[in-house]
């Protein structure tokens, strides 16, 4: 499986990292060697000293396609859950300064929480999910899809156009504004309108 993430997603988002508005969605990749393993906690990686969390709506691809419509997007996916694009900010901006990809700031070992996944029937809204993160029991990062710049639909059909979506391929949706550092001993724990959907340790 593969993990196409949304940058630039959430117009304060990209304001909060300095970043003009998108014309469309900034995609990037993560290998399948980025999931973090169930139940195990994130290791924060010697290479950084500015983890940051990125709290996202994610999506489960069931059915292979490409070149989708937006109008038959929402036959591709039964699921949807909440995880947490982790990202070594320090070496993230290095790159962008330099023109050079993201991968070692955003595709390293253990760099894609996937949480709990919740049947999208299950919710009365997908374009009006409220979602948080807190930390250490306080709300530090929410958010609501209404907020999105590209719905869920329109992401599948625009990332369709240049990779083929496969059965079991993960969307990372974007994140809000509210992004922040963390550190070891830290507690997260996402929620997904209220739905737990995810609580882990940083070591
Ligand atoms: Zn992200």
């Amino acid at each position: 499986m593969k993990i196409i993430c949304i940058g630039r997603n959430y117009p304060q988002h990209a304001e909060e990292l300095g970043n003009d508005k998108p014309e469309s969605p900034v995609v990037f990749i993560k290998p399948d060697t980025a999931k973090l393993q169930k139940r195990l906690p994130f290791y924060i990686p010697p290479f950084s000293n500015q983890i940051q969390h990125e709290v996202e709506v994610l999506v489960k691809i069931n059915r292979i396609g490409k070149c989708i419509e937006e109008k038959f997007a929402h036959k591709y996916y039964q699921e949807i859950g909440l995880g947490i694009d982790f990202t070594a900010r320090d070496l993230q901006k290095h790159l962008k300064q330099n023109g050079l990809p993201w991968e070692k700031a955003k595709a390293f070992d253990g760099s894609a929480l996937i949480g709990n996944w919740f049947t999208k029937d299950h919710f009365t809204d997908l374009n009006q999910l409220d979602f948080e993160l807190k930390k250490n029991g306080a709300v530090i990062q929410e958010g609501n899809t209404s907020e999105m710049l590209w719905s869920i639909e329109s992401l599948i059909a625009e990332v369709s156009r240049f990779f083929t979506l496969k059965i079991g391929d993960v969307i990372f949706t974007g994140t809000p504004a509210g992004v922040g550092p963390v550190y070891p001993n830290d507690i997260l724990e996402g929620s997904l309108e209220g739905e737990k959907a995810f609580k882990v340790k940083i070591k």
